[in-house]
């Protein structure tokens, strides 16, 4: 199970009651009653005095933070059963009451943030119901609900729960259009490492290309546009660093391919601090060792972009931001 990787922030809430007991399908959407950015949203939450929380939260910023865990129960729509089965976020509020609207960019992360849920856990479609007896009981497939059907509370807010059936249809054409099959990829075969054999006769300066030389595969070197280098044989015999034109070239392997981290995958961090942000300037002292990345966020931009998580009972103790390049593929 994992967490969405658009957040741009982690600050987890000690009141959750651990591990879910039913398969996440359903959303709850929630208003914050106020202007919080996350990270003051999280900070309520933090305090375990509050008995409180939400998995994500949305600041009026549009940017969106993680309390618990989506494996996690939050404590967020005063129903236990509700809270097992729910991902449940609180969106801020640019206004107050009766409507406690939410801003453009709330709304549009809103979206976004409940389309990758929905794609994460197989959600296939949001189903809204105007009445609490079928949002409660689950009739006809509904899968949102509201805090306001569980407790004496005006949550979401008029305006977010007047907007439930835009919610539902726009992140449901955001789904489809995610699942419509993808052209086909351009692939670029030839690539540094490939192994190719020449199907033209001339070298890219137009030279003739001896016998011996055409009857070998050759390792690629580099490439600059349709020019390609190849340099060593295949069978490490010989090396000729020669330019060729990438139209008289054919694979014959391609490339290795080369491991991009990516959310899920298991890692043995050799690193020894993490962070609270993906920007964060203090760093905290931890265990490396085995963990999985839960989150990556702004790869390219921030200072620490990998979220890792400990893998439990292998010594590591990371759980937090970390730098690029400090871990490597389990
Ligand atoms: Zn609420």
């Amino acid at each position: 199970m994992s967490n969405s990787s658009l957040i741009c922030c982690t600050i987890l809430s000690p009141n959750h009651s651990g591990k879910r007991t039913h398969a996440i399908d359903t959303i709850t959407i929630h208003c914050m009653a106020g202007n919080l950015s996350v990270e003051s949203c999280g900070a309520l939450f933090a305090r375990s005095s509050r008995q409180a929380s939400s998995n994500y939260g949305i600041g009026s910023d549009g940017r969106i933070g993680l309390y618990v865990d989506e494996e996690n129960r939050s404590w967020c729509t005063s129903s236990r059963a509700n809270d097992q089965r729910a991902i449940t976020i609180e969106v801020a509020n640019n206004g107050g009451s009766p409507n406690w609207p939410v801003s453009a960019k709330a709304y549009e992360a809103l979206l976004r943030l409940v389309t990758d849920i929905c794609e994460r856990n197989n959600i296939k479609r949001l189903i809204w119901a105007t009445d609490k007896e079928s949002r409660v009981g689950h009739l006809n497939g509904c899968n949102m609900t509201v805090h306001r059907d569980y407790a004496n509370k005006s949550c979401p807010g008029n305006y977010l729960y007047e907007r439930h059936d835009e919610i539902a249809a726009e992140v449901n054409k955001r789904l489809s259009e995610d699942e419509a099959p993808a052209a086909d990829p351009v692939v670029q075969e030839i690539d540094v490492g490939a192994v190719v054999k020449i199907t033209g006769s001339k070298y890219y300066g137009g030279k003739t290309i001896p016998g011996w030389v055409k009857a070998k595969n050759w390792v690629v070197h580099s490439l600059s546009g349709d020019r390609v280098v190849i340099n060593k044989s295949e069978d490490g015999k010989n090396a000729i660093m020669s330019p060729v034109n990438i139209k008289d070239l054919a694979v014959v392997n391609k490339a290795p391919e080369k491991w991009v981290p990516a959310v899920g995958d298991t890692v043995i961090y050799n690193g020894s601090v993490h962070y609270i942000s993906a920007n964060a300037t203090s760093a905290y002292k931890c265990k490396g060792g085995e963990a999985k990345i839960t989150a990556i966020h702004q790869l390219g931009k921030s200072k620490h972009p990998y979220h890792l998580v400990r893998v439990s009972g292998k010594g590591a103790s990371v759980y937090g931001w970390v730098d690029e390049g400090t871990f490597t593929k389990k």
